[in-house]
């Protein structure tokens, strides 16, 4: 077997202890003779595994009683949507963080159900930080106030929880969800799509206060509501069964790796590292303020942009693939979610090293 260093920003990089885990249980789990795949989602065996996985999510983020943990489809992307459906209520406007690409798509998802409010945007600087907090304009008639964590695309993150003015928060924590500790009682409601840090594709988790559920949109469908999905376990219809089961071991990986704050100084050595070796560098620059860094996904350029394509190339030749950066920014991205060893990100340093005197 030869596994290369997969910088991918999603589906990504997972543990190869998971990978070798579902290989071994794939065709006979645990004695009962057949793979998760061929089991009934409402069978015995599959409900204790998905039981596990949301036992282990509860552990892992501290999720305290009154929050539902829901296992949905539709990725990321069909959330943008279902949290005005589900949140606004009564109310017409919702508050929106314009901090990069993903809320951009989340604000003009959510505008087709209400004012989507901006509350600040990054996009005169071209997303490289976050709005000064004295600078949100609020409106206090909300229904709630969306961010993202992490924009997996422009590489900014937050370092800590914004003030949300009395609304209910809303974040996307579908780049940084379980990379270091969060107090999940901030707000009132995280999602996050599995691919990027959590498991394959395939499945969305959200995470919502329980008295904020019940109040859909007339006209929501069904398979829109969460309500019906968190008084069904999550089971309205049948679920992505092998994506759950893969899902649960990627977080019995990481309670073996010391929880999220084990994995969070992993994360932090990781991202220093990669950062220090590109400010040490004229030849290769990152554009985003310090402060809101992202330690999952580093986007960098070379002096010449030219090279970048060959860059990339050469890199895939060394077993350090999937640097290019998003189709829609250019230049070049390292993703190193917590799956990523410290290993690939030694090997990423020395062949930037290596490149740079081949052509800087
Ligand atoms: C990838 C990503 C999405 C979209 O996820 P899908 O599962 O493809 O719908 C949304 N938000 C963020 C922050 C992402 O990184």
């Amino acid at each position: 077997m030869t596994r290369i260093y997969n910088f991918s920003a999603g589906p990504s990089i997972l543990p190869e202890a998971v990978l070798l885990r579902a290989q071994e249980e794939m065709p006979d789990w645990r004695g009962t003779g057949m793979s998760v795949m061929e089991m009934s989602h409402r069978g015995k065996h599959f409900v204790a595994i998905a039981e596990q996985a949301e036992a282990d999510l509860r552990e892992l983020l501290a999720i305290p009683a009154e929050y539902k943990v829901l296992f949905l489809q539709g990725g990321a992307t069909a959330q943008f949507s279902m949290v005005p459906m589900n949140l606004l209520g009564d109310k017409r406007s919702a508050c929106y963080l314009d901090t990069g690409i993903w809320s951009g798509k989340a604000i003009e998802e959510a505008s087709r159900y209400c004012e989507a409010r901006i509350v600040a945007s990054a996009r005169p600087g071209g997303f490289t930080t976050v709005p000064p907090r004295g600078e949100w304009q609020f409106a206090p008639e909300a229904a709630y106030f969306h961010y993202t964590s992490n924009e997996t695309i422009n590489g900014v993150e937050f370092q800590d929880i914004p003030d949300s003015a009395g609304l209910p928060l809303v974040c996307d924590m579908s780049s940084n969800i379980l990379s270091r500790p969060v107090d999940v009682s901030r707000f009132g409601l995280i999602y996050a799509g599995a691919q990027k840090n959590m498991g394959p594709a395939g499945i969305t988790v959200v995470i919502v206060r329980e008295d904020l559920i019940g109040k859909t949109l007339a006209g929501t469908p069904t398979m829109f509501d969460y309500k019906k999905h968190a008084d069904n376990g999550s089971m309205l219809n049948t679920p992505p069964t092998y994506v759950w089961y893969l899902l649960g071991l990627v977080l019995d990986w990481l309670k073996q790796q010391g929880g999220v704050t084990g994995i969070e100084a992993y994360n932090v050595r990781k991202a220093q590292k990669l950062y220090a070796a590109i400010d040490a560098s004229a030849y290769y620059s990152n554009p985003i303020d310090p402060a809101f860094r992202s330690r999952m996904n580093v986007p960098f350029r070379l002096a010449d942009a030219s090279l970048e394509k060959i860059f990339a190339a050469e890199a895939a030749g060394h077993g350090l693939v999937a640097l290019e950066g998003h189709r829609s920014v250019g230049g070049l991205r390292a993703s190193i979610y917590n799956a990523m060893p410290e290993a690939g990100v030694d090997a990423l340093i020395a062949f930037m090293a290596e490149f740079e005197r081949k052509h800087g």
